[in-house]
C-alpha cells in the first residue's frame, strides 16, 4: 500500500512526502481505511510503529472535508494522552502533517501555568491535544467547552489507566457528545481496557501490529 492508495487528501500527500515517508507502517495501511470511513476504531500497537500518523492522517482529511470554524472554546477533535511529553509530541506531529492545511490546534497539560492553555483555546480549536487532569481543570473552569466534538482520540489507553486517569476519563466522556467518532490506541489489552473500549468504542474495527 502506498499514501496515494489510501486516498488521502493532497495536502496530506504532500506533508508525508517531505516528512519522507514513502510507504505507510502496518498500523496506518491497517487502520486509516477504517478511519477515513468514520469507523470506531481499536488499535493494538506499541510506540515507535507509527500510531500517532495512524490516527492524524485521517483526522486531518476528515477537517478538510468538513470545513468549518470551531465555536468559541470549543473543540472538534480532542486527543487524550496520559503525559505531557506524549502529549506535545502528538501536536507537534498533527502541526507537521497539517502545514500545507489551515488547522488550530493547541496542547493542555498540567504542571504549568494554565493562562497560556486558556489563551491558546479561547476562540476553539479543530484539534486539542490533552492530559486527562487539565483538560477537565479547564472545563470545570468553563474555559474550554467538549459538547460539540466531532472525534476523540485516547492514545495510549493503558497507560492512562496505569496511571490512574479512569475516573478522570469517565468524567470526560460524561461530557462528550454520544454521536462522534472514537479511537482508542493501546499498547496491551489486559480486562480494564476491553472493558473501557466496550463502553466507548460503537462497533468498533480491530487492527492489531
Ligand atoms: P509513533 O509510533 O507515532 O511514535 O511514530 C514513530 C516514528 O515513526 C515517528 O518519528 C514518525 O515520524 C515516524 N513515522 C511514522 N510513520 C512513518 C512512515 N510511514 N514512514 C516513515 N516514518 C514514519
Amino acid at each position: 500500500t502506498s499514501f496515494a492508495e489510501l486516498k488521502l487528501a493532497e495536502p496530506l500527500q504532500k506533508a508525508l512526502a517531505e516528512e519522507g515517508y514513502t510507504t505507510p507502517t502496518p498500523i496506518q495501511a491497517g487502520s486509516i481505511p477504517y478511519l477515513l470511513e468514520g469507523r470506531d476504531l481499536l488499535g493494538l500497537a506499541q510506540t515507535g510503529t507509527g500510531k500517532t500518523a495512524a490516527f492524524a492522517l485521517p483526522i486531518l482529511d476528515y477537517l478538510l472535508r468538513h470545513r468549518r470554524p470551531a465555536a468559541l472554546k470549543s473543540v472538534r477533535v480532542l486527543v487524550l494522552a496520559p503525559t505531557r511529553e506524549l502529549a506535545s509530541q502528538i501536536d507537534e506531529s498533527f502541526a507537521a502533517y497539517a502545514r500545507h492545511m489551515k488547522l488550530t490546534h493547541a496542547v493542555v497539560f498540567g504542571g504549568v501555568g494554565q493562562g497560556r492553555q486558556v489563551e491558546a483555546t479561547r476562540r476553539g480549536v479543530d484539534v486539542l491535544v490533552a492530559a486527562p487532569g487539565r483538560l477537565l481543570d479547564l472545563v470545570g473552569q468553563g474555559h474550554i467547552d467538549l459538547s460539540a466534538l466531532e472525534v476523540l482520540v485516547l492514545d495510549e489507553a493503558d497507560r492512562m489507566l496505569d496511571m490512574g486517569f479512569v475516573r478522570d476519563i469517565r468524567r470526560i466522556m460524561a461530557l462528550l457528545p454520544a454521536r462522534r467518532q472514537t479511537v482508542l490506541f493501546s499498547a496491551t489489552m489486559p480486562q480494564s481496557i476491553s472493558d473501557l473500549a466496550h463502553s466507548l468504542l460503537k462497533d468498533p474495527a480491530t487492527v492489531q501490529v
